[in-house]
C-alpha cells in the first residue's frame, strides 16, 4: 500500500489525474481529492472538494468505500444509474494508506452500458428468431400430424393442407434467408464496397423485377431516374437487394390501386434514392424502430404479406455499409417515404 505523507499525496494525484480511464481519489472522509479528466464525463456532478456520497448516493457503492476505508480489503460493486438515461458501471474500490485511522481510497469506473445493451439486444434476437420460426414449425408439425391421422383418407383436406404446409414451409425459408443475408452484412460492415454501381440502372432492374406484383395489386410504378449513369461505390447484390425490399414494402403497405414513385437523384457529392408510396402512413411513434429487427407495426398485416420483419434491418445495414444513411418520413393518411443516400462514385480521392 502506498503510504500517503504530505509529499507523495501530490504524485499520487498528479497520477490519477494522468489515468485515461475515469478514476477518483478519495480521502479518508470520502471527499474528492483528485480526478482523472474522463471522470466528469462519466459523472458530471463530481468535482475536487464534493463529497462522493452526495453525487452518487447508493447505499451499496458508499458502505463498500467504508469498508475500504476501514481496512477492510479490496472491493467491487456495480452500480447502475436510471437518470437520465440507464448506465450500469463496474466500480473497483482500492485504499491507499494514508496512515490516519481511514484510508484514503482510489475508485476506477468502468462503464458496462454498451455491453449491456449488446447481451441485451442478443438474447431478445435468439428469443425473436426463435419464436418466428416456431410458429410455423408449430403448424407444420400439426399438419402432418392430421394428414397421417384423421384426414389419412381426405383427398380434398389432404390438397388443402399441402398448400398451407409449402406455404409455411416458405415462410420459414424466407426467413431464414433473411437472417444469413442479415449476418452476412454485418459480418462485412466495416469493409465498404468499392466497386462503382449504376443506382439508376439498379432501379430500372427493380422496377422491371416487380411489375407483376405491383400489378396484382393494381399499383403503378412511376420512376425517375436520371439520362446518364449515376454511380456508387457498391455492392450490386446488396444495393439491388436494398431497393427491392423498399418497393415490395412499397407495393405491400401502400394503397391498393395507388401509386409508388421511385426517384433517384444526383447531388454534388451524394445520389439518392426515394421510394414514395401513397398509402395510410405510418405513425410517428413507430418512426425510430422501424429498422429495429422484427419490429412491425401491424404484425397480422406483415405476416399476411410474407413478411418476415427483417427487411427494413438490411435495408439499413446494407446503407450503413455503403457509409450512407437512410431517411424514413410518413404522416398518418400521407403515405411514406423512405429514401437511402449514399456517397457518390465519381470525384473520389
Ligand atoms: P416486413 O417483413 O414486416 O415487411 P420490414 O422490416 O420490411 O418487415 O418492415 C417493418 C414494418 O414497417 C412493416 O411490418 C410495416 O408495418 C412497416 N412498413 C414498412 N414499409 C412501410 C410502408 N411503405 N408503409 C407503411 N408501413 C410500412
Amino acid at each position: 500500500m502506498v503510504n500517503l505523507s504530505a509529499s507523495n499525496a501530490a504524485l499520487v494525484r498528479d497520477m490519477v489525474e494522468a489515468l485515461g480511464a475515469p478514476a477518483v481519489l478519495l480521502d479518508g472522509q470520502g471527499v474528492a481529492q483528485a480526478l482523472s479528466p474522463a471522470m466528469p464525463v462519466l459523472i458530471p456532478g463530481l468535482a475536487v472538494g464534493k463529497l462522493l456520497a452526495l453525487v452518487l448516493r447508493d447505499p451499496d457503492l458508499n458502505d463498500a468505500i467504508e469498508h475500504v476505508a476501514l481496512g477492510g480489503g479490496r472491493k467491487t460493486v456495480e452500480l447502475v444509474e436510471r437518470v437520465p438515461v440507464e448506465r450500469t458501471f463496474r466500480i473497483h474500490i482500492a485504499a491507499l494508506n494514508d496512515s490516519g485511522l481511514r484510508h484514503a481510497t482510489l475508485l476506477t469506473f468502468q462503464d458496462l452500458s454498451e455491453q449491456r445493451v449488446i447481451e441485451r439486444m442478443r438474447v431478445d434476437f435468439v428469443a425473436n428468431a426463435s419464436h418466428e420460426l416456431r410458429t410455423p414449425l408449430a403448424s407444420l408439425l400439426g399438419f402432418v400430424e392430421t394428414l397421417q391421422g384423421p384426414a389419412r383418407n381426405d383427398e380434398r383436406a389432404r390438397e388443402r393442407f399441402l398448400g398451407i404446409m409449402r406455404e409455411q414451409g416458405l415462410r420459414m425459408a424466407r426467413l431464414v434467408d433473411d437472417l444469413l443475408s442479415l449476418s452476412r452484412i454485418e459480418q462485412r460492415a466495416h469493409v465498404a464496397p468499392d466497386t462503382p454501381v449504376d443506382l439508376a440502372g439498379i432501379a430500372r432492374e427493380i422496377v422491371d423485377s416487380l411489375t407483376l406484383m405491383a400489378r396484382e395489386r393494381d399499383v403503378t410504378l412511376a420512376l425517375k431516374t436520371p439520362r446518364e449513369a449515376l454511380q456508387v461505390p457498391g455492392d450490386r447484390d446488396e444495393l439491388l437487394r436494398l431497393m427491392e425490399n423498399l418497393v415490395e414494402n412499397a407495393i405491400k403497405y401502400g394503397k391498393p390501386g395507388g401509386e409508388v414513385a421511385i426517384t433517384v437523384e444526383a447531388g454534388e457529392s451524394e445520389a439518392s434514392v426515394s421510394v414514395r408510396d401513397d398509402g395510410p402512413g405510418i405513425a410517428p411513434e413507430h418512426l425510430p424502430r422501424l429498422t429495429e429487427r422484427f419490429y412491425r407495426v401491424d404484425t397480422a398485416a406483415s405476416r399476411e404479406a410474407g413478411g418476415t420483419g427483417l427487411g427494413l434491418a438490411i435495408v439499413k445495414h446494407i446503407v450503413l455499409r455503403h457509409r450512407g444513411r437512410l431517411t424514413i418520413e410518413s404522416k398518418p393518411g400521407e403515405g411514406a417515404t423512405f429514401k437511402a443516400i449514399l456517397p457518390r462514385f465519381e470525384g473520389r480521392a
